[in-house]
């Protein structure tokens, strides 16, 4: 379909924000959300088109390079050390493992590998294992991602000298809703963190949670936030709430699905650059709703079997889709960038 034309045909709600720098007011993203679906899914479509090829998914693989024993208390995850989930708590694992590891995802076809670590920030010594495993992941010729926590000054440098390309940081959600999820810090501190992390020249990933009892207008809340932010994130991970029994969130009303769709919509439509990926929750999501999330702008997703500690769809089943759907792998140097 001629892209020009679907631009003109498409509703004009937002049209004064597209080529401007004002700022995306909650109430704006709100409306957003209160477009009649198609209104909603063909606007986030057009400007999709505008900006990527759109039958192009990125495809990351996430290791838990650590897993389990944290000091934080976020409501939602299975590591946290207070809470009694079927998680235990791992040692760091050896730099071999995790080339092993990203060696078989690039076979698989992921084309950036992202680590994440159970911590609240490194310490030195286990940061300087991390720059070992970022160095190696590099030299196989895959995008290096990792999510280590609140990193300390000078921590950031290190990673980006390391050939790091991207770091992960949720804010998770607005920040008034915040304090109801996390107790252990501020979201003030989360954005000190990504300070630093754009300070070093590192490419931002940085989404959040829906599903987590929020109302609409926190999303709205949480998506202006992350379009506010000068730049926005390269790459948007947008989760639905994985709930594992035990931690405090198990027992959540469960988000409609269609309101996940649309909060991807509305992450396409005002951080038109940037990647937005579909996250965790993916697993218990029909392949239905996976393909609205497609339509709607999503364009990332992890890959591999497991996400962190919970599932992820197999390798075989995403292949398939992306077959039933036209959908193919993007190539890396495509990905990412709202400059
Ligand atoms: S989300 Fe991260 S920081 Fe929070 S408890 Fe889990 S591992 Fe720790």
């Amino acid at each position: 379909m001629d892209v020009t034309s679907l631009n003109e045909r498409a509703p004009a709600c937002a049209d004064k924000y597209r080529n401007s720098t004002s700022k995306w007011t909650v109430a704006a993203v709100e409306e957003l959300y209160a477009l009649p679906f198609n209104d909603l899914i063909y606007r986030a479509q057009a400007i999709h088109r505008d900006h990527f090829d759109a039958n192009a998914v990125q495809l990351s693989t996430l290791l838990s390079i650590k897993t389990g024993g944290c000091p934080e208390d976020c409501g939602y995850c299975p590591q946290a050390a207070r809470y009694h989930t079927d998680v235990d708590n791992e040692a760091l694992m050896s730099v071999g493992e995790v080339v092993a590891a990203a060696r078989c995802a690039r076979e698989k076809g992921a084309t950036r590998f992202c680590m994440g670590a159970a911590w609240r920030g490194p310490k030195q010594r286990d940061l300087e294992r991390v720059i070992d495993m970022v160095k190696a992941v590099r030299g196989l010729g895959m995008e290096t991602c990792a999510t280590l926590g609140m990193l300390k000054p000078g921590q950031a440098q290190q990673l980006k000298a390391a050939g790091l390309d991207y770091y992960n940081h949720n804010i998770d959600t607005a920040p008034e809703f915040y304090g109801e999820i996390i107790r252990t810090r501020t979201q003030d501190d989360r954005l000190g963190t990504l300070d630093q992390v754009r300070e070093a020249g590192l490419h931002v990933c940085c989404g959040g949670i829906v599903g987590m009892g929020e109302s609409r207008r926190t999303r709205a809340g949480l998506i202006a936030q992350l379009a506010n932010m000068d730049p926005y994130p390269e790459s948007v991970p947008i989760n639905n709430l994985v709930q594992v029994e035990g931690t405090p969130l198990h027992g959540t009303e469960p988000l409609d699905p269609f309101e996940f769709v649309r909060t991807i919509a509305c992450a396409r439509i005002t951080m038109p650059r940037a990647v937005v990926r579909l996250s965790a929750g993916r697993q218990d999501m029909s392949e239905g709703i996976q393909a609205l999330c497609f339509l709607a702008g999503a364009n990332s997703i992890f890959y591999g079997e497991k996400l962190l500690t919970t599932g992820n769809p197999e390798v075989e089943k995403d292949a398939a889709l992306f077959a039933r759907l036209g959908l193919r792998p993007m190539e890396s140097e495509n990905a990412g960038s709202n400059r």
